[in-house]
């Protein structure tokens, strides 16, 4: 079966690809948050990126990283840089993706006002749980 990147790596459905190497593919999001919205993915087929390995966490990072370069050159944007992990975080395809979206106006695509309140002394609670 497999998923519907692991369908495009292989080419079996057609998609805007503007980089690829060995380990990894770049293509445009279907239905872009902004203009240019790209996905970013390793080839090989991760659920979330949690369950990647460090280093190939790293690798996916470093194409990150060298396309936002790219990106900001040639568009003169800013840029956000995205990852859903987990369908509860709003994961809907299961397969590692990092979304790069240009910013080339103030429209917010997540609301930054949107913050829960931490109940006295949770703060701490969860400062002393999360601490590694
Ligand atoms: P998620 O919500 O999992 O973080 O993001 C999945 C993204 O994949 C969405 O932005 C969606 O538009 C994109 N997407 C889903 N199916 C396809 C497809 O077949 N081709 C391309 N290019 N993008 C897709």
């Amino acid at each position: 079966m497999g998923t519907i990147f692991e369908k495009i790596v292989a080419r079996e459905i057609p998609a805007d690809i503007i980089y690829e190497d060995a380990k990894h593919l770049a293509f445009l999001d279907i239905a872009p948050l902004e203009k240019g919205h790209t996905l970013i993915i390793p080839k090989k087929a991760y659920l979330t990126v949690m369950e990647m390995p460090e280093t190939d966490f790293c690798e996916l990072m470093v194409v990150v990283h060298k396309l936002a370069k790219h990106f900001e050159k040639t568009l003169h944007c800013g840029i956000n840089i995205l990852n859903n992990s987990g369908e509860i975080a709003g994961q809907e395809v299961p397969h590692v993706h990092i979304h790069l979206v240009p910013r080339r106006e103030e429209k917010s695509i997540y609301n930054k006002k949107a913050h829960v309140n931490y109940l006295p002394n949770e703060m701490e609670i969860y400062k002393n749980k999360l601490k590694l």
